[in-house]
């Protein structure tokens, strides 16, 4: 099932420059930053308290988060939902008749699975599936 909503994307054009809104305005703290190559992003977590943001950098032009800022400008990217057994939530969406971007989950941020679904399925919303080995797997 779906659990909760695990965190919210925000595609930024500079960590450096966005960060200080979250942490010092909004003193949220700051969980860490990472960098995903395969998803072509820098990432930074802050604890929004029942949730977290994920602001995420492009790592280079051709990073689907360049082609966003260039298209739609900074901004919410996506919804991720928490899950369990994600592999069974992607065939059940898949059975439901609706288009995964990931057919298959993929390792994303902290190590958690994620899955994206086609935002043409999500009525306009990017949402993404994302299951935690918080304590399992460091
Ligand atoms: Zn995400």
């Amino acid at each position: 099932m779906i659990n909760k909503i695990d965190h919210i994307g925000i595609a930024v054009t500079s960590l450096a420059e966005a960060l200080p809104l979250y942490t010092e305005v909004f003193n949220l703290k700051l969980e860490g930053i990472e960098i995903i190559e395969n998803q072509g992003v820098k990432v930074a977590f802050v604890n929004a308290g029942n949730t977290k943001l994920e602001l995420l950098e492009a790592l280079s032009k051709d990073s689907p988060i360049a082609r966003f800022i260039e298209k739609r400008g900074e901004g919410i990217h996506h919804i991720a939902f928490g899950v369990e057994n994600i592999a069974t939530r992607i065939e059940e969406i898949k059975n439901g008749g609706l288009r995964m971007i990931d057919e298959t989950a993929r390792i994303g941020a902290h190590n958690a699975q994620v899955a994206f679904l086609h935002p043409k399925s999500g009525g306009g919303v990017l949402y993404e599936l994302c299951e935690n080995y918080e304590g399992e797997k460091k």
